[in-house]
């Protein structure tokens, strides 16, 4: 039998929007594990916590200011990372934002420019910038985090819901183009996610919507996803490729 890994030891990671919810939590998750996390994040104040977290359990981390909306900031922050810790194994597309607005709405043309920008032009961008580095790595993987509004949808929310559905192709076809040297490439569709972009719905509407719409009747705490990236990004993960996970308590099984 073929003896393959279940270690990220020794690999590193970097991660997009590091410095809050999921994001945060895989950057903890790794780090567990043994990866060299880099931290990355738009609030330069929340990475650097993250990394400190991370330090503090005695794991290892790095932390970079980095705006996912910004080309410049990729190309420069992407090889700094490579150079800090001797390369990149793998890639966690994390960073997104949401609002919910009208199709009517007056802001509804700059909110959905902010949404392609930060949801899944970044991605693209992340991965093209990682990918000379990816390509020396002897496992290397790409993970982008989707959502379950990928893959069904709420209303007023298609800016958010179409760029998600949108890195579901781009995984894909990503997945078939790098599938020959060995990279793979998947996503996760978190479901309903305790995390900072959830913090303003009321804890009493949080109970009835899990309760009516999820398996579990609860909503997820962004460790439970950050476990799933970490499964994608074992170099034993190595014939899983092109796949939309759902991470979501039994959303997307349930129909009544
Ligand atoms: P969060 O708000 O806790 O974390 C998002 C992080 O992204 C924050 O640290 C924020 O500073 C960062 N960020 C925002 N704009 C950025 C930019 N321009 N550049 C770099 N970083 C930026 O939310 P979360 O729920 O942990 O979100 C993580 C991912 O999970 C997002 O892609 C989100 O769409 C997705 N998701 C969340 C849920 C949920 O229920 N929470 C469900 C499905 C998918």
């Amino acid at each position: 039998m073929k003896q393959l890994s279940r270690s990220v030891r020794g690999l590193t990671v970097l991660i997009t929007g590091a410095g809050s919810g999921m994001g945060r939590a895989t950057a903890e998750v790794f780090a567990a594990e043994g990866a060299l996390v880099a931290v990355t994040d738009y609030d330069c104040k929340s990475a650097q916590e993250t990394r400190d977290r991370v330090l503090a359990s005695g794991g290892a981390a790095e932390a970079w200011c980095l705006d996912v909306s910004d080309k410049t900031a990729i190309d420069s922050v992407v090889p700094a990372v490579a150079a800090r810790f001797g390369g990149i194994d793998i890639v966690v597309n994390n960073a997104g934002i949401a609002n919910f607005l009208k199709i009517d709405h007056p802001d509804y043309d700059s909110i959905w420019d902010r949404t392609v920008a930060i949801n899944l032009t970044a991605h693209q961008r992340v991965i093209r910038a990682a990918l000379p580095f990816l390509r020396r790595s002897t496992s290397p993987r790409i993970i982008n985090i989707a959502s379950v509004e990928g893959m069904g949808a709420t209303a007023q929310l298609s800016p958010y819901s179409t760029m998600k559905a949108g890195v579901i192709g781009l995984t894909r076809s990503l997945a078939v183009e790098l599938g020959p040297e060995g990279i793979t490439v998947n996503c996760i569709c978190p479901g309903p996610i305790v995390t900072g972009m959830t913090a303003d719905i009321e804890e009493s509407d949080k109970i009835v919507f899990a309760k009516r719409r999820t398996a579990l009747r609860r909503y997820g705490y962004p460790e439970e996803v950050a476990h799933v990236t970490l499964s994608l990004a074992l170099p034993a993960a190595s014939y899983v490729t092109g796949i939309a996970i759902p991470v979501d308590g039994g959303h997307m099984a349930r129909n009544a």
